[in-house]
């Protein structure tokens, strides 16, 4: 139950702010220093971070954990356990995560001499913000690995891929006209409705790989008309696109451009964000070990999914290392009754022990 008391005090940080998730993140640098743990803590831009290492080889492996929380209903910072569970504001995402990855990094430091590889450990304070400043911040300081493991709530599967990002802006120009004579304009805005329909006709829709069936298309803005009796002659759209790994971002806005200038050759597409896709696979080595120790571990199949959202991953990915989110069970995570499942805590944290004292192999 130690490392559940370890949680809960954790739980007990509101760190839904900058200055609580420093807090926080003091406090994990206060329990590393009583256990004789050597750790830096690194400021940038107001966050703090923490890392540290151990054991050496020619392989790295990274284990990432965000401490920072979303806003939560002051009685959620109030841990409780019923049965099982533990519930509060940040219990599954993630300080549960963390506190099993301090743990199992303190069971490895009393084994340093049977590591054959190094060990990371990353807690960070801005994932529910971007990351940037953090995560972001460690990995522009060269500190990436092999592998790395951010511990999301997962139900202990293996998140291998998750879809990229590119966000696209389109503006559609048409022809003013008195609204009362609009067969003597151009409406921009509808311009932009028959692009939308035809848009989800063109060939980068339908991309798919085994763990997706799709990319996802949202129609996320648009800004256009100020007046009834006017035909508007300008429609500025966005679309948060979430594509599937393999796919490239620069066939989407080639395929988005043709389109929009099919329509109008004076329409204008720009892209105003991007992230790339996380395609770690199956054939990975690390994925190979940890899921078969997984299975040990939990007594049931190792399970390899694809996740729809973005986590730090996407930093450390941009290397060239494997990253996945693996991380413990729990439910309701960004709602009022977030919980994770204790036992499974205990389990994550035995399986990163082993995984860490398991010698892996970079596929060459
Ligand atoms: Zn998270």
């Amino acid at each position: 139950m130690y490392m559940i008391e370890m949680l809960k005090n954790l739980v007990a940080i509101k760190s839904d702010t900058e200055s609580g998730a420093n807090e926080a993140l003091r406090y994990c640098s206060t329990w590393l220093t009583s256990h004789d743990i050597p750790h830096q803590v690194i400021e940038n831009d107001g966050r703090l971070m923490i890392h540290a290492e151990i054991g050496q080889g020619s392989t790295t492996i990274v284990w990432n954990g965000h401490v920072d929380v979303v806003p939560g209903k002051i009685e959620q910072f109030n841990p409780y356990i019923e049965g099982d569970r533990l519930y509060g504001r940040g219990t599954a995402d993630m300080k549960a995560g963390v506190a099993a990855m301090m743990e199992a990094f303190r069971r490895i430091s009393s084994l340093k001499d049977q590591l054959q590889q190094r060990i990371v450990l990353h807690i960070v304070t801005d994932e529910e913000t971007g990351g940037r400043k953090t995560s972001g911040h460690l990995v522009e300081l060269g500190h990436s690995g092999d592998f790395v493991i951010c511990g999301e709530p997962t139900h202990l599967k293996l998140s291998v891929q998750s879809k990229g990002i590119v966000q696209i802006n389109i503006t559609f120009l048409g022809k003013a006209a008195h609204g009362s004579r609009p067969w003597e304009g151009n409406n921009a805005i509808e311009a932009s409705y028959a692009f939308h329909e035809k848009l989800m006709t063109l060939p980068f829709t339908t991309a798919s790989n085994s763990y997706y069936e799709y990319p996802s298309i949202n129609l996320a803005k648009i800004q256009a008309g100020d007046r009834y009796n006017v035909v508007p002659d300008h429609c500025e759209v966005g679309y948060d696109i979430r594509f599937v790994p393999g796919q490239k971002w620069q066939d989407i806005l080639q395929q988005m451009t043709d389109l929009a200038r099919s329509i109008n050759p004076l329409n204008t597409v720009k892209v105003r964000g991007k992230s790339p896709a996380i395609t770690t696979t199956e054939d990975n080595s690390f994925v190979q070990t940890l899921a078969r120790i997984t299975a040990d571990v939990t007594q049931k199949e190792a399970i390899l999914f694809g996740q729809h959202g973005a986590a730090d991953t996407r930093y450390y990915a941009k290397t060239g290392a494997g990253a996945i989110e693996f991380g413990p069970s729990g439910d309701d995570w960004h709602g009022p009754e977030e919980y994770v499942v204790i036992s499974s805590v205990k389990q994550y944290a035995d399986i990163l022990t082993k995984h860490a004292l398991t010698r892996n192999h970079l596929n060459i």
